[in-house]
């Protein structure tokens, strides 16, 4: 179990000194020195470095591509430089970003145009829906309203299944994005009611009595983490105007989660798995706790804040992983502790977050150039690569505004 994480030996918590103590070198190594740092410099020192990675993978994704796209998608393709270009225009302004992340997104849509995925990861409706967004913030209307129908255009295959990646929950999550960001009933509930409604006639379905209100499969495996499984769907079902026995039921199916997890207090990746060994996004405790902490704003209650609280813990001592991206390695991880921070404001969360990206920003590079870290087999993509370490970096200067890109709204 050890090889899959760095053992985690970073203190539990260290109190923000001042600048000039900071860096006078009392301090004995470069990750201490950068733990004490005042959030500010520190978040400075971040956004330095992801302004250089961001050139790095627009270069390795894009200019030395000859701006042709192969994966449009934002899981491991261009879309995902595309969503990094527009997180680096909203922290910084530069409209050369923003220019360039629509110049993208039109390549994306090209690209996907025949594509019969449907979700916002790894399919058309993150590229539409990106699309309209970008349009927005550049004050195209004409742009907007094209990708908007484009978007409408999407037709839903009776046979898709319900999980966040490739189902109805990645569709209704781009659904989500676009009332978020251009404007409440941009997609009505009369698109969005029926999508519900097949996922929750799934997920009753595969339900047995007495356990799990609700449960789904993909390739024949009943999944709990975020990427194919339990935990993803209700985490968008929550973004949803649910019926009262529909509320009952996304509960129920975390209570049964919080119930069955491991003694560890990792959760199995799948129904009945007893490998307690993933601590991802994609599979275990990360992706858990993001939807529990959605619980816990939606619904209040102990119970909810606490399982959430309870998976942090996990995540902070078995969550160093040998990986550096957001789908199943450290970045993604640290947005745990940036979810705790805004639920809980307790700053022992933002400081395990900080920590969480010095290690990063002190050793990643390092350590993938020595082999003894992966740098992910699509190395500048959004989701397995530096593009995720990045999103993060930039992503952190606004800590209770930081959200698990394309997961968290
Ligand atoms: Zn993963």
């Amino acid at each position: 179990m050890a090889d899959r994480f760095f053992p985690n030996e970073m203190p539990d918590f260290v109190a923000e000194a001042a600048e000039d103590e900071s860096t006078s070198g009392r301090a004995k190594d470069s990750l201490t020195r950068l733990l004490h740092l005042p959030y500010k410099s520190l978040s400075e020192r971040l956004q330095k470095s992801a302004l250089d990675f961001k050139e790095a993978v627009v270069r390795e994704t894009w200019g030395l591509r000859a701006k042709r796209v192969h994966d449009y998608t934002l899981y491991t393709g261009a879309l995902g430089t595309a969503y990094l270009l527009f997180k680096a225009f909203q922290v910084t302004q530069n409209e050369n970003d923003l220019k360039l992340c629509s110049e993208i997104v039109k390549a994306c849509d090209s690209a996907s145009r025949d594509s019969g995925r449907v979700t916002f990861i790894c399919g058309r409706a993150g590229v539409c829906a990106l699309g309209a967004v970008i349009a927005k913030h550049s004050g195209d209307e004409r742009l907007l309203e094209r990708y908007l129908t484009k978007f409408k255009e999407i037709t839903l295959p009776s046979d898709l299944p319900n999980e966040l990646l490739y189902g109805r929950a990645g569709f209704l999550w781009a659904c989500s994005f676009l009332n978020k960001h251009i404007g409440k009933d941009t997609i009505s509930a009369t698109r969005t009611r029926p999508v519900v409604d097949d996922i929750i006639k799934a997920g009753r379905r595969l339900s047995s009595k007495g356990k799990c209100p609700l449960m789904y499969e993909w390739h024949g495996k009943r999944y709990w983490g975020a990427a194919h499984g339990l935990a993803g769907i209700l985490h968008v079902l929550m973004h949803m105007q649910l019926k009262p026995d529909e509320v009952e039921d996304v509960k129920g199916a975390l209570c049964y989660m919080i119930k069955n997890r491991y003694p560890s207090g990792n959760y199995p990746s799948s129904e009945g798995s007893e490998s307690d060994r993933l601590v991802h996004w994609c599979h275990g405790a990360p992706g858990i706790a993001l939807t529990l902490v959605k619980a816990a704003e939606v619904y209040g209650g102990k119970e909810f804040l606490q399982a959430a609280v309870d998976a942090g813990d996990v995540v902070w001592n078995r969550g160093l992983l040998k990986r550096v991206g957001i789908c199943h390695g450290i970045s993604g991880n640290t947005y745990v502790f940036l979810s705790l921070y805004r639920l809980t404001g307790n700053v022992e969360y933002l400081y395990r977050a900080k920590a969480f990206a010095c290690f990063l920003l002190d050793r990643a590079q390092k350590l993938i150039s020595e082999g003894k870290m992966h740098g992910g087999d699509r190395p500048h993509s959004l989701f397995e690569g530096i593009g995720g370490m990045t999103y993060l970096f930039l992503d952190i200067t606004e800590p209770s505004d930081a959200g698990f890109p394309a997961y968290e709204l």
